[in-house]
């Protein structure tokens, strides 16, 4: 399959990897859009929120806590951060393995248009 986040997790594209543990990956953004800014991944490909299974369910709670312990890693946890999922064309999604950016260090511009 030709897809970049699953490269990342299988090793043949390197990153700069900040947590992984058995479902979930998280690296620095190559292109990062905050001072802080970390791609959290599964490690199993799904292609979108609007491909999220059953079964997937569980894996996205583990994100979010993969960007919890990455966050005060970091320590952006206290001073806060956002975590933004882009799906499909409209909502900005480039890469079409789910994943979720975790972007502080900065105070953050509000969302919008
Ligand atoms: P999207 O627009 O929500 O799909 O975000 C994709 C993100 O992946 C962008 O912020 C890119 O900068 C980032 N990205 C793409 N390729 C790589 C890579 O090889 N390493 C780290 N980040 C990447």
């Amino acid at each position: 399959m030709d897809c970049i986040f699953c490269k990342i997790v299988d090793g043949s594209i390197p990153a700069n990897k900040v947590f992984e543990n058995e479902e979930v990956l998280a690296f620095h953004d190559i292109n990062p859009a905050a001072p802080v800014h970390v791609v959290v991944i599964p490690k199993k490909h799904i292609a979108s929120l609007n491909e999220a299974e059953d079964d997937d369910w569980a894996i996205m709670g583990e994100i979010q806590r993969a960007a919890r312990k990455v966050a005060e890693e970091l320590d952006i946890a206290d001073t806060g951060y956002r975590i933004v999922n882009n799906c499909g064309k409209n909502g900005g999604q480039e890469v079409f393995h789910i994943h979720y950016h975790l972007l502080g260090g900065a105070r953050l511009a509000p969302l919008g248009v």
